[in-house]
């Protein structure tokens, strides 16, 4: 697929730019806001490894996310939400949408009963196939279900699984949602997301899309086309890679737990089989024992992986929850949120995972005594 970098195109009849003009997919391209060929072809590839009937891409994860919420709720609705999210997304559900009258509840996603309470008059149903940062898993199936009997859409972020691992619109998702910037893109060049659901999900989406307008650009649907070539290649080598490090830093004395829900040692272990089909994903989490000052100087004696945000490409980055991302919580808050000072996510990439195992331990060893 070429990039088409046209924002316009022309027409020479008036009836058939009329035509075009009638907002419907495949009526013809108009205007790159409206519809792009290089954009539907990524849209199109991602609907097809979702098994899903449409999608629509946007600049980023975030529009994708915020958009599609916004497109399914109004002012009164009740969203009922798991707790594990990625940071943006919590931060969207715990200040912005009540500016709106959006109410989101926030539930820890294994309190399956108590969110079944929840979902009664509730307008949608929130979570991440592998969530943020402990990378719990949800029990997709369950929830799915759920969502169907009380008649409330389930929305998921799949970013952290990919379409390799899993397909939460077969297990009952309404729509399903990416950070392509993660292992679609996968080469840490790119930043869009995209937003796979049902006909009756996608039209509000797409033309609240068309309004708020932040759609991706095609050179960076062509990016992300183009990573997604070697997508399953890239996913299956990041579990391998990533159980194989979760496994040695369970032997080393510095390390406090390990999360990593394809390890044997996981509460989600059993999920992980049925759900995802063994493969953990590429992101794991650990404690580093010693606290904020230990976990610190290790980091900044890795050679081969990088303290970076982001996660799911070709190279393995690190992020000290303390120093980071949960900077504004106090100790006290940390421990409630189940994060220890030491705490820290690692996305392993597509080095050598011999290299990255050898990276950690010498950096933890040079770090000091546990
Ligand atoms: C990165 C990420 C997002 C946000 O995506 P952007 O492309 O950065 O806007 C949302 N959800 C998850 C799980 C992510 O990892």
């Amino acid at each position: 697929m070429p990039v088409d970098f046209s924002s316009t195109y022309s027409f020479s009849d008036v009836d058939e730019f009329a035509r075009a003009s009638e907002i419907k997919v495949g009526a013809g391209y108009v205007y790159t806001r409206w519809g792009n060929p290089t954009i539907d072809s990524f849209e199109a590839a991602v609907a097809e490894l979702e098994g899903a009937p449409h999608a629509e891409a946007f600049a980023s994860g975030m529009a994708a996310i915020t958009t599609t919420i916004l497109a399914l709720c109004g002012s009164g609705d009740r969203i009922v939400a798991a707790r594990q999210l990625y940071g943006g997304t919590h931060e969207f559900f715990s200040n912005v949408l009540p500016r709106y009258g959006i109410k989101a509840e926030l539930f820890d996603v294994k309190d399956l009963d108590d969110i079944e309470r929840a979902l009664d008059g509730a307008r949608l149903l929130y979570c991440e196939t592998i969530g943020n940062p402990r990378v719990k898993v949800a029990d997709l199936e369950s929830l799915g279900g759920m969502a169907r009997a009380a008649g409330v859409a389930l929305v998921v972020d799949s970013t952290f699984a990919s379409p390799v691992l899993c397909r939460p619109m077969e297990l009952g998702a309404s729509a399903v949602v990416h950070s392509a910037t993660k292992f679609l893109g996968g080469h840490h060049d790119l930043l869009g997301g995209v937003v796979c659901a049902s006909e009756e999900v996608i039209e509000p989406v797409r033309a609240l899309a068309r309004e708020f307008g932040a759609i991706i650009a095609p050179f960076t649907a062509w990016l992300a086309l183009r990573g997604m070539q070697t997508l399953p290649l890239r996913v299956e080598r990041a579990c391998a890679s990533a159980r194989a490090v979760a496994e040695a830093l369970e032997d080393h004395p510095a390390i406090g737990a390990v999360f990593y829900p394809a390890l044997e040692s996981s509460e989600d272990k059993d999920l992980c089989d049925s759900l995802l089909g063994g493969r953990g994903g590429g992101v794991l989490a650990f404690d580093v024992s010693g606290g904020r000052d230990r976990a610190r100087s290790f980091q900044e004696k890795l050679r081969v992986i990088k303290p970076a945000a982001s996660l799911g490409g070709s190279h393995s980055l690190i992020v000290h929850a303390a120093s980071v991302t949960h900077t504004q919580l106090s100790p006290q808050e940390l421990a409630a949120a189940g994060i220890s000072e030491g705490f820290c996510r690692l996305s392993v990439g597509l080095e050598d995972p011999a290299d990255v195992i050898a990276d950690l331990y010498e950096a933890l060893d040079a770090s000091g005594s546990a």
